[in-house]
């Protein structure tokens, strides 16, 4: 095998020709915003542009209700809402994700506890999540990340024998299968975000499935994203019994989703296909650990997690990454900079300035070490930027770096 000299070290860099890139949006958005505009109104209500977005979304998920929101952060928090997690209440949640996955937990004064992780999924360990239930449990907030789904069978079971609500952040997860079907569609609620940098965006919006089909339970989370009104048959109810924030999606943005959606399946054909010719490119190589799909699952990768075993290779992951920059691939180290407990919100308990409210209800805290695993994930990662509007040979490059890198720095 020969060892080539490195870029870092002055040889030539593996990829010398830009990525691919190309345009999101097109004449198929501007149609359906011309149209929303001469609607005359933007109002989600009035219009037909969101119930449009939303008709087609049930469509591809095989759903009967869904509600769009402003964001996927809100998403998730109008999910918390319907299902009635309120003032004490534990969420169980994973340490490796967005803040908008723990906003709606805290904006409804309940305890985020957090979960650890698989090592090789980087999704939530049902182990650990059993081991975190207790009295005030009551739902269970799943992140579905980069695109690999999480155990649901087992994550379900859990949920049927502690009664616990169960509610998907399917952010980066959209057309992420599980055996079968769908993530998203198998807890009491599914979470979707279309901000800017997810597989579809309408600038900002998203969306939560109601999977139960019953009337009233999808009453209650549209009402949780307008204010607590009931804008159903015709007559509007602003006597509301409980607080609710106004989380709607506008016409605009109803609009762009819709030609949005219509390119859901390349777009997540694309990065799949991306992702698996990445795993199969770098498997054997020393030092490195593809991201293993969750069993029966298939990924859509959002972003590409690998690991570095530092035991098999001269380097860190900190060199690494810097050397795989230098040979023209992008790369960050981790995905991010540390559990998300180890924030200062949840070090100084101050989600609301001031005050440790509520944490000071259990008197929980948060130290280093809560969970060693995503610890470690976060410690030995590299993240690795997928689109769909890469090439070939993007991809190949990209295995060709990582292949120069970890060849040069293997301990052997
Ligand atoms: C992006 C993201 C969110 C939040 O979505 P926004 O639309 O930015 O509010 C929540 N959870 C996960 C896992 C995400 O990646």
């Amino acid at each position: 095998m020969s060892i080539e000299k490195l870029a870092i070290f002055g040889g030539s860099p593996v990829k010398t020709m830009p990525f691919g890139t190309g345009k999101r949006f097109g004449e198929e958005e501007a149609k359906e915003v011309l149209e929303a505009l001469e609607q005359n109104t933007l109002f989600y209500h009035f219009g037909s542009k969101v119930k449009q977005f939303l008709a087609d979304f049930n469509a591809i998920y095989n759903l009967q209700y869904s509600v769009a929101t402003s964001s996927g952060t809100a998403a998730i928090h109008v999910a918390l809402g319907a299902a009635g997690i309120t003032v004490g209440d534990e969420v169980i949640t994973s340490p490796v994700t967005d803040q908008g996955t723990l906003i709606g937990i805290l904006y409804q004064n309940a305890i985020p506890v957090f979960a650890d992780l698989d090592p090789h999924t980087y999704n939530m360990d049902p182990i650990s999540i059993e081991s975190r239930i207790a009295g005030r449990t009551k739902a269970i907030l799943v992140v579905h990340l980069a695109g690999n789904p999480a155990d649901m069978d087992r994550i379900m079971d859990i949920a049927r024998r502690y009664k616990l609500k169960v509610i998907e952040d399917c952010a980066q997860s959209y057309l992420t299968a599980y055996k079968g079907r769908y993530v998203g569609t198998f807890g009491d609620y599914g979470c979707f975000s279309t901000n800017d940098f997810k597989h579809i965006s309408t600038g900002d919006g998203g969306i939560v499935t109601v999977n139960s089909g019953e009337q009233a339970d999808y009453y209650t989370t549209h009402a949780f994203a307008d204010k607590n009104y009931h804008r159903f048959g015709g007559m509007v109810s602003r006597d509301i019994s409980s607080l609710a924030p106004n989380y709607r999606m506008t016409e605009l943005q109803g609009a762009v989703g819709i030609a949005q959606l219509k390119k859901l399946h390349w777009i997540c054909g694309q990065r799949e296909r991306y992702g698996e010719t990445i795993t199969a490119g770098i498997q054997g190589l020393p030092g490195i650990a593809a991201p293993k799909i969750t069993e029966g699952g298939k990924s859509t990768y959002w972003f590409y997690l690998m690991l570095i075993k530092e035991e098999e290779l001269t380097c860190t992951r900190d060199a690494f990454s810097q050397a795989l920059e230098k040979e023209g691939i992008p790369n960050a180290p981790g995905y991010i900079a540390e559990a998300v407990y180890m924030n200062r919100l949840f070090q100084h308990r101050t989600a609301y300035s001031g005050s440790h409210f509520p944490f000071d209800i259990t008197g929980i805290t948060y130290s280093e070490g809560l969970c060693p695993v995503a610890e470690e994930i976060l410690r030995t990662s590299i993240y690795l930027n997928i689109s769909e509007f890469y090439t070939e040979q993007d991809i190949s490059e990209m295995i060709a770096g990582i292949r120069k890198v970890a060849l040069y720095y293997q301990n052997i």
